[in-house]
């Protein structure tokens, strides 16, 4: 399926798409919209970073402009759960900025905040509810929240859910539920626990799955240079330097530090761009087309950005960053050995980042082999104790404030205002474009 057009999505959902830059959908969206829109259960294996979200989010808004109907109060058309604060927050910002055309109202529900917004923000009932399981459960058992009405239930990053103790929670949830609904369940990873759960709540799902296939990821070699934090370009620099090293992606966490290392490589004599979200369309392609054609031969990104690379011949994935989430390593990595190639993926880790390592070696169950004779090694960053860094929130997703909303939206025209929250953790309410980073 080549366009959102040919997926057969409404007007306003398309004319918000083409506003929001997409082109083309994602593997997972041209997988998932043909079966949400028939309204058949659903189980996606997809990671963050895929897209899942508009997978779920378009086909979900189709279905409330082609069913218009009151929201009861106190109830949701739809409800969609999600592990953390932040994920509920973000998905919010997604349905606001695709359901900019159309009436359309939601809310979002997570602990660590008052709740009183929240309340107030469920009384006349939503389109969308968006949630985490244990602030939700509160709120049914206090009576604010009536799960009897959900038409569509979505279970966003199950596997962590479950990793963070939600079941009970979220078997609580599924039993206040009518039985007659559409169910989808998104998950990084298939566990038997999934597996289980999927078995449990879906009815007859189709299965859409886009996670690099693990014979891809075995051709990849791997490797990880321990460095000092300051010396990272440099080392970065030595690494690219080599006749092997015919066209590579380098990843970092932030857009600036893309835009250095980039600025960094091409002073020394290595063609080098950026490509980020705050980089305009034209630049983007122009560095994609250069990429191709081989007079870029190194492309720095962060990973929201990397989506759209779509060459077979990168030889040489390196990460100038690691990545929080795990499942971002295998994604990012995936982009060499494509197509039966060998690929090589070596990342930098410096001591803030060593937890993040040994996250990434638990997900891909083997140890990254460590470069030790290089000049740039660093005994203090192997070894290194540190705790992860705390980010700011929405880190390689945008700048979120780390407050996020705590309240709902009730967006009845495209321009309404939003109070968009802010660090302070308080909360807002509203349409809110979501920011994105990349
Ligand atoms: P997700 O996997 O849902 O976290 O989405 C990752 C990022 O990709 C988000 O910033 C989306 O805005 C963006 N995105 C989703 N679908 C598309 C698309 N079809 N074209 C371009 N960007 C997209």
């Amino acid at each position: 399926m080549s366009s959102f057009r040919a997926l057969g999505l409404a007007a306003p959902i398309l004319q918000a798409l083409d506003e929001e830059g997409y082109k083309t959908p994602t593997p997972i969206q041209a997988g998932a919209i043909p079966h949400l829109l028939k309204g058949k259960d659903l189980l996606g294996l997809a990671q963050t970073g895929t897209g899942k979200t508009a997978a779920f989010a378009l086909p979900i808004l189709h279905y409330l402009l082609e069913t218009p109907r009151k929201a009861t109060p106190r109830g949701a058309r739809v409800l969609v759960l999600a592990p953390t604060r932040e994920l509920v927050a973000q998905i919010g910002d997604n349905f606001a900025a695709y359901a900019r055309h159309m009436k359309f109202s939601y809310a979002v529900i997570f602990g660590g905040v008052g709740q009183n917004r929240q309340v107030e923000a469920m009384k006349r009932g939503v389109d969308v509810l968006i949630a985490a399981p244990g602030r939700l459960l509160d709120l049914v058992g206090q009576g604010h929240i009536d799960l009897s009405t959900p038409e569509i239930v979505v279970l966003d990053e199950a596997d962590r859910m479950l990793d963070m103790g939600f079941v009970h929670d979220i078997r609580k949830i599924v039993a206040r539920l009518p039985e007659k609904r559409q169910t989808l369940l998104f998950s990084a990873t298939m566990p038997a626990s999934i597996r289980d759960l999927a078995h449990s709540l879906l009815h007859e799902p189709e299965t859409v799955q886009v996670t690099p296939e693990s014979s891809t990821v075995d051709r990849i070699r791997q490797a990880v240079l321990f460095v000092d934090s300051a010396q990272k370009k440099e080392a970065l620099m030595m690494l690219v330097n080599n006749d092997r090293v015919v066209r590579a992606v380098v990843f970092t966490l932030m857009k600036h530090e893309a835009n250095k290392v980039a600025e960094y490589l091409s002073k020394h004599g290595i063609p080098a761009a950026a490509i980020h979200g705050n980089k305009s369309q034209g630049a983007r392609e122009r560095a994609m087309q250069g990429f191709r054609d081989g007079s870029v031969r190194v492309l720095v990104a962060t990973d929201i950005a990397a989506r759209g690379i779509d060459v077979d011949e990168v030889s040489h994935v390196f990460n100038y960053d690691l990545p929080n989430v795990p499942e971002a390593y295998v994604h990012r990595i995936g982009r060499t050995a494509r197509a039966g190639r060998e690929g090589w993926a070596v990342s930098l880790c410096e001591a803030e980042q060593r937890a993040w390592l040994k996250e990434i070696e638990k997900r891909i169950s083997k140890a990254v082999p460590v470069i030790t004779d290089h000049p740039y090694h660093s005994d203090d960053a192997q070894n290194s104790t540190l705790p992860p860094p705390v980010l700011g929130g929405g880190r390689g997703r945008g700048g979120r404030g780390r407050g996020g909303p705590s309240g709902g939206g009730r967006g009845r025209s495209p321009r309404a205002a939003s109070t968009r929250p802010s660090s302070s953790g308080r909360g807002g309410a509203g349409r809110s474009r979501g920011r994105r980073s990349s």
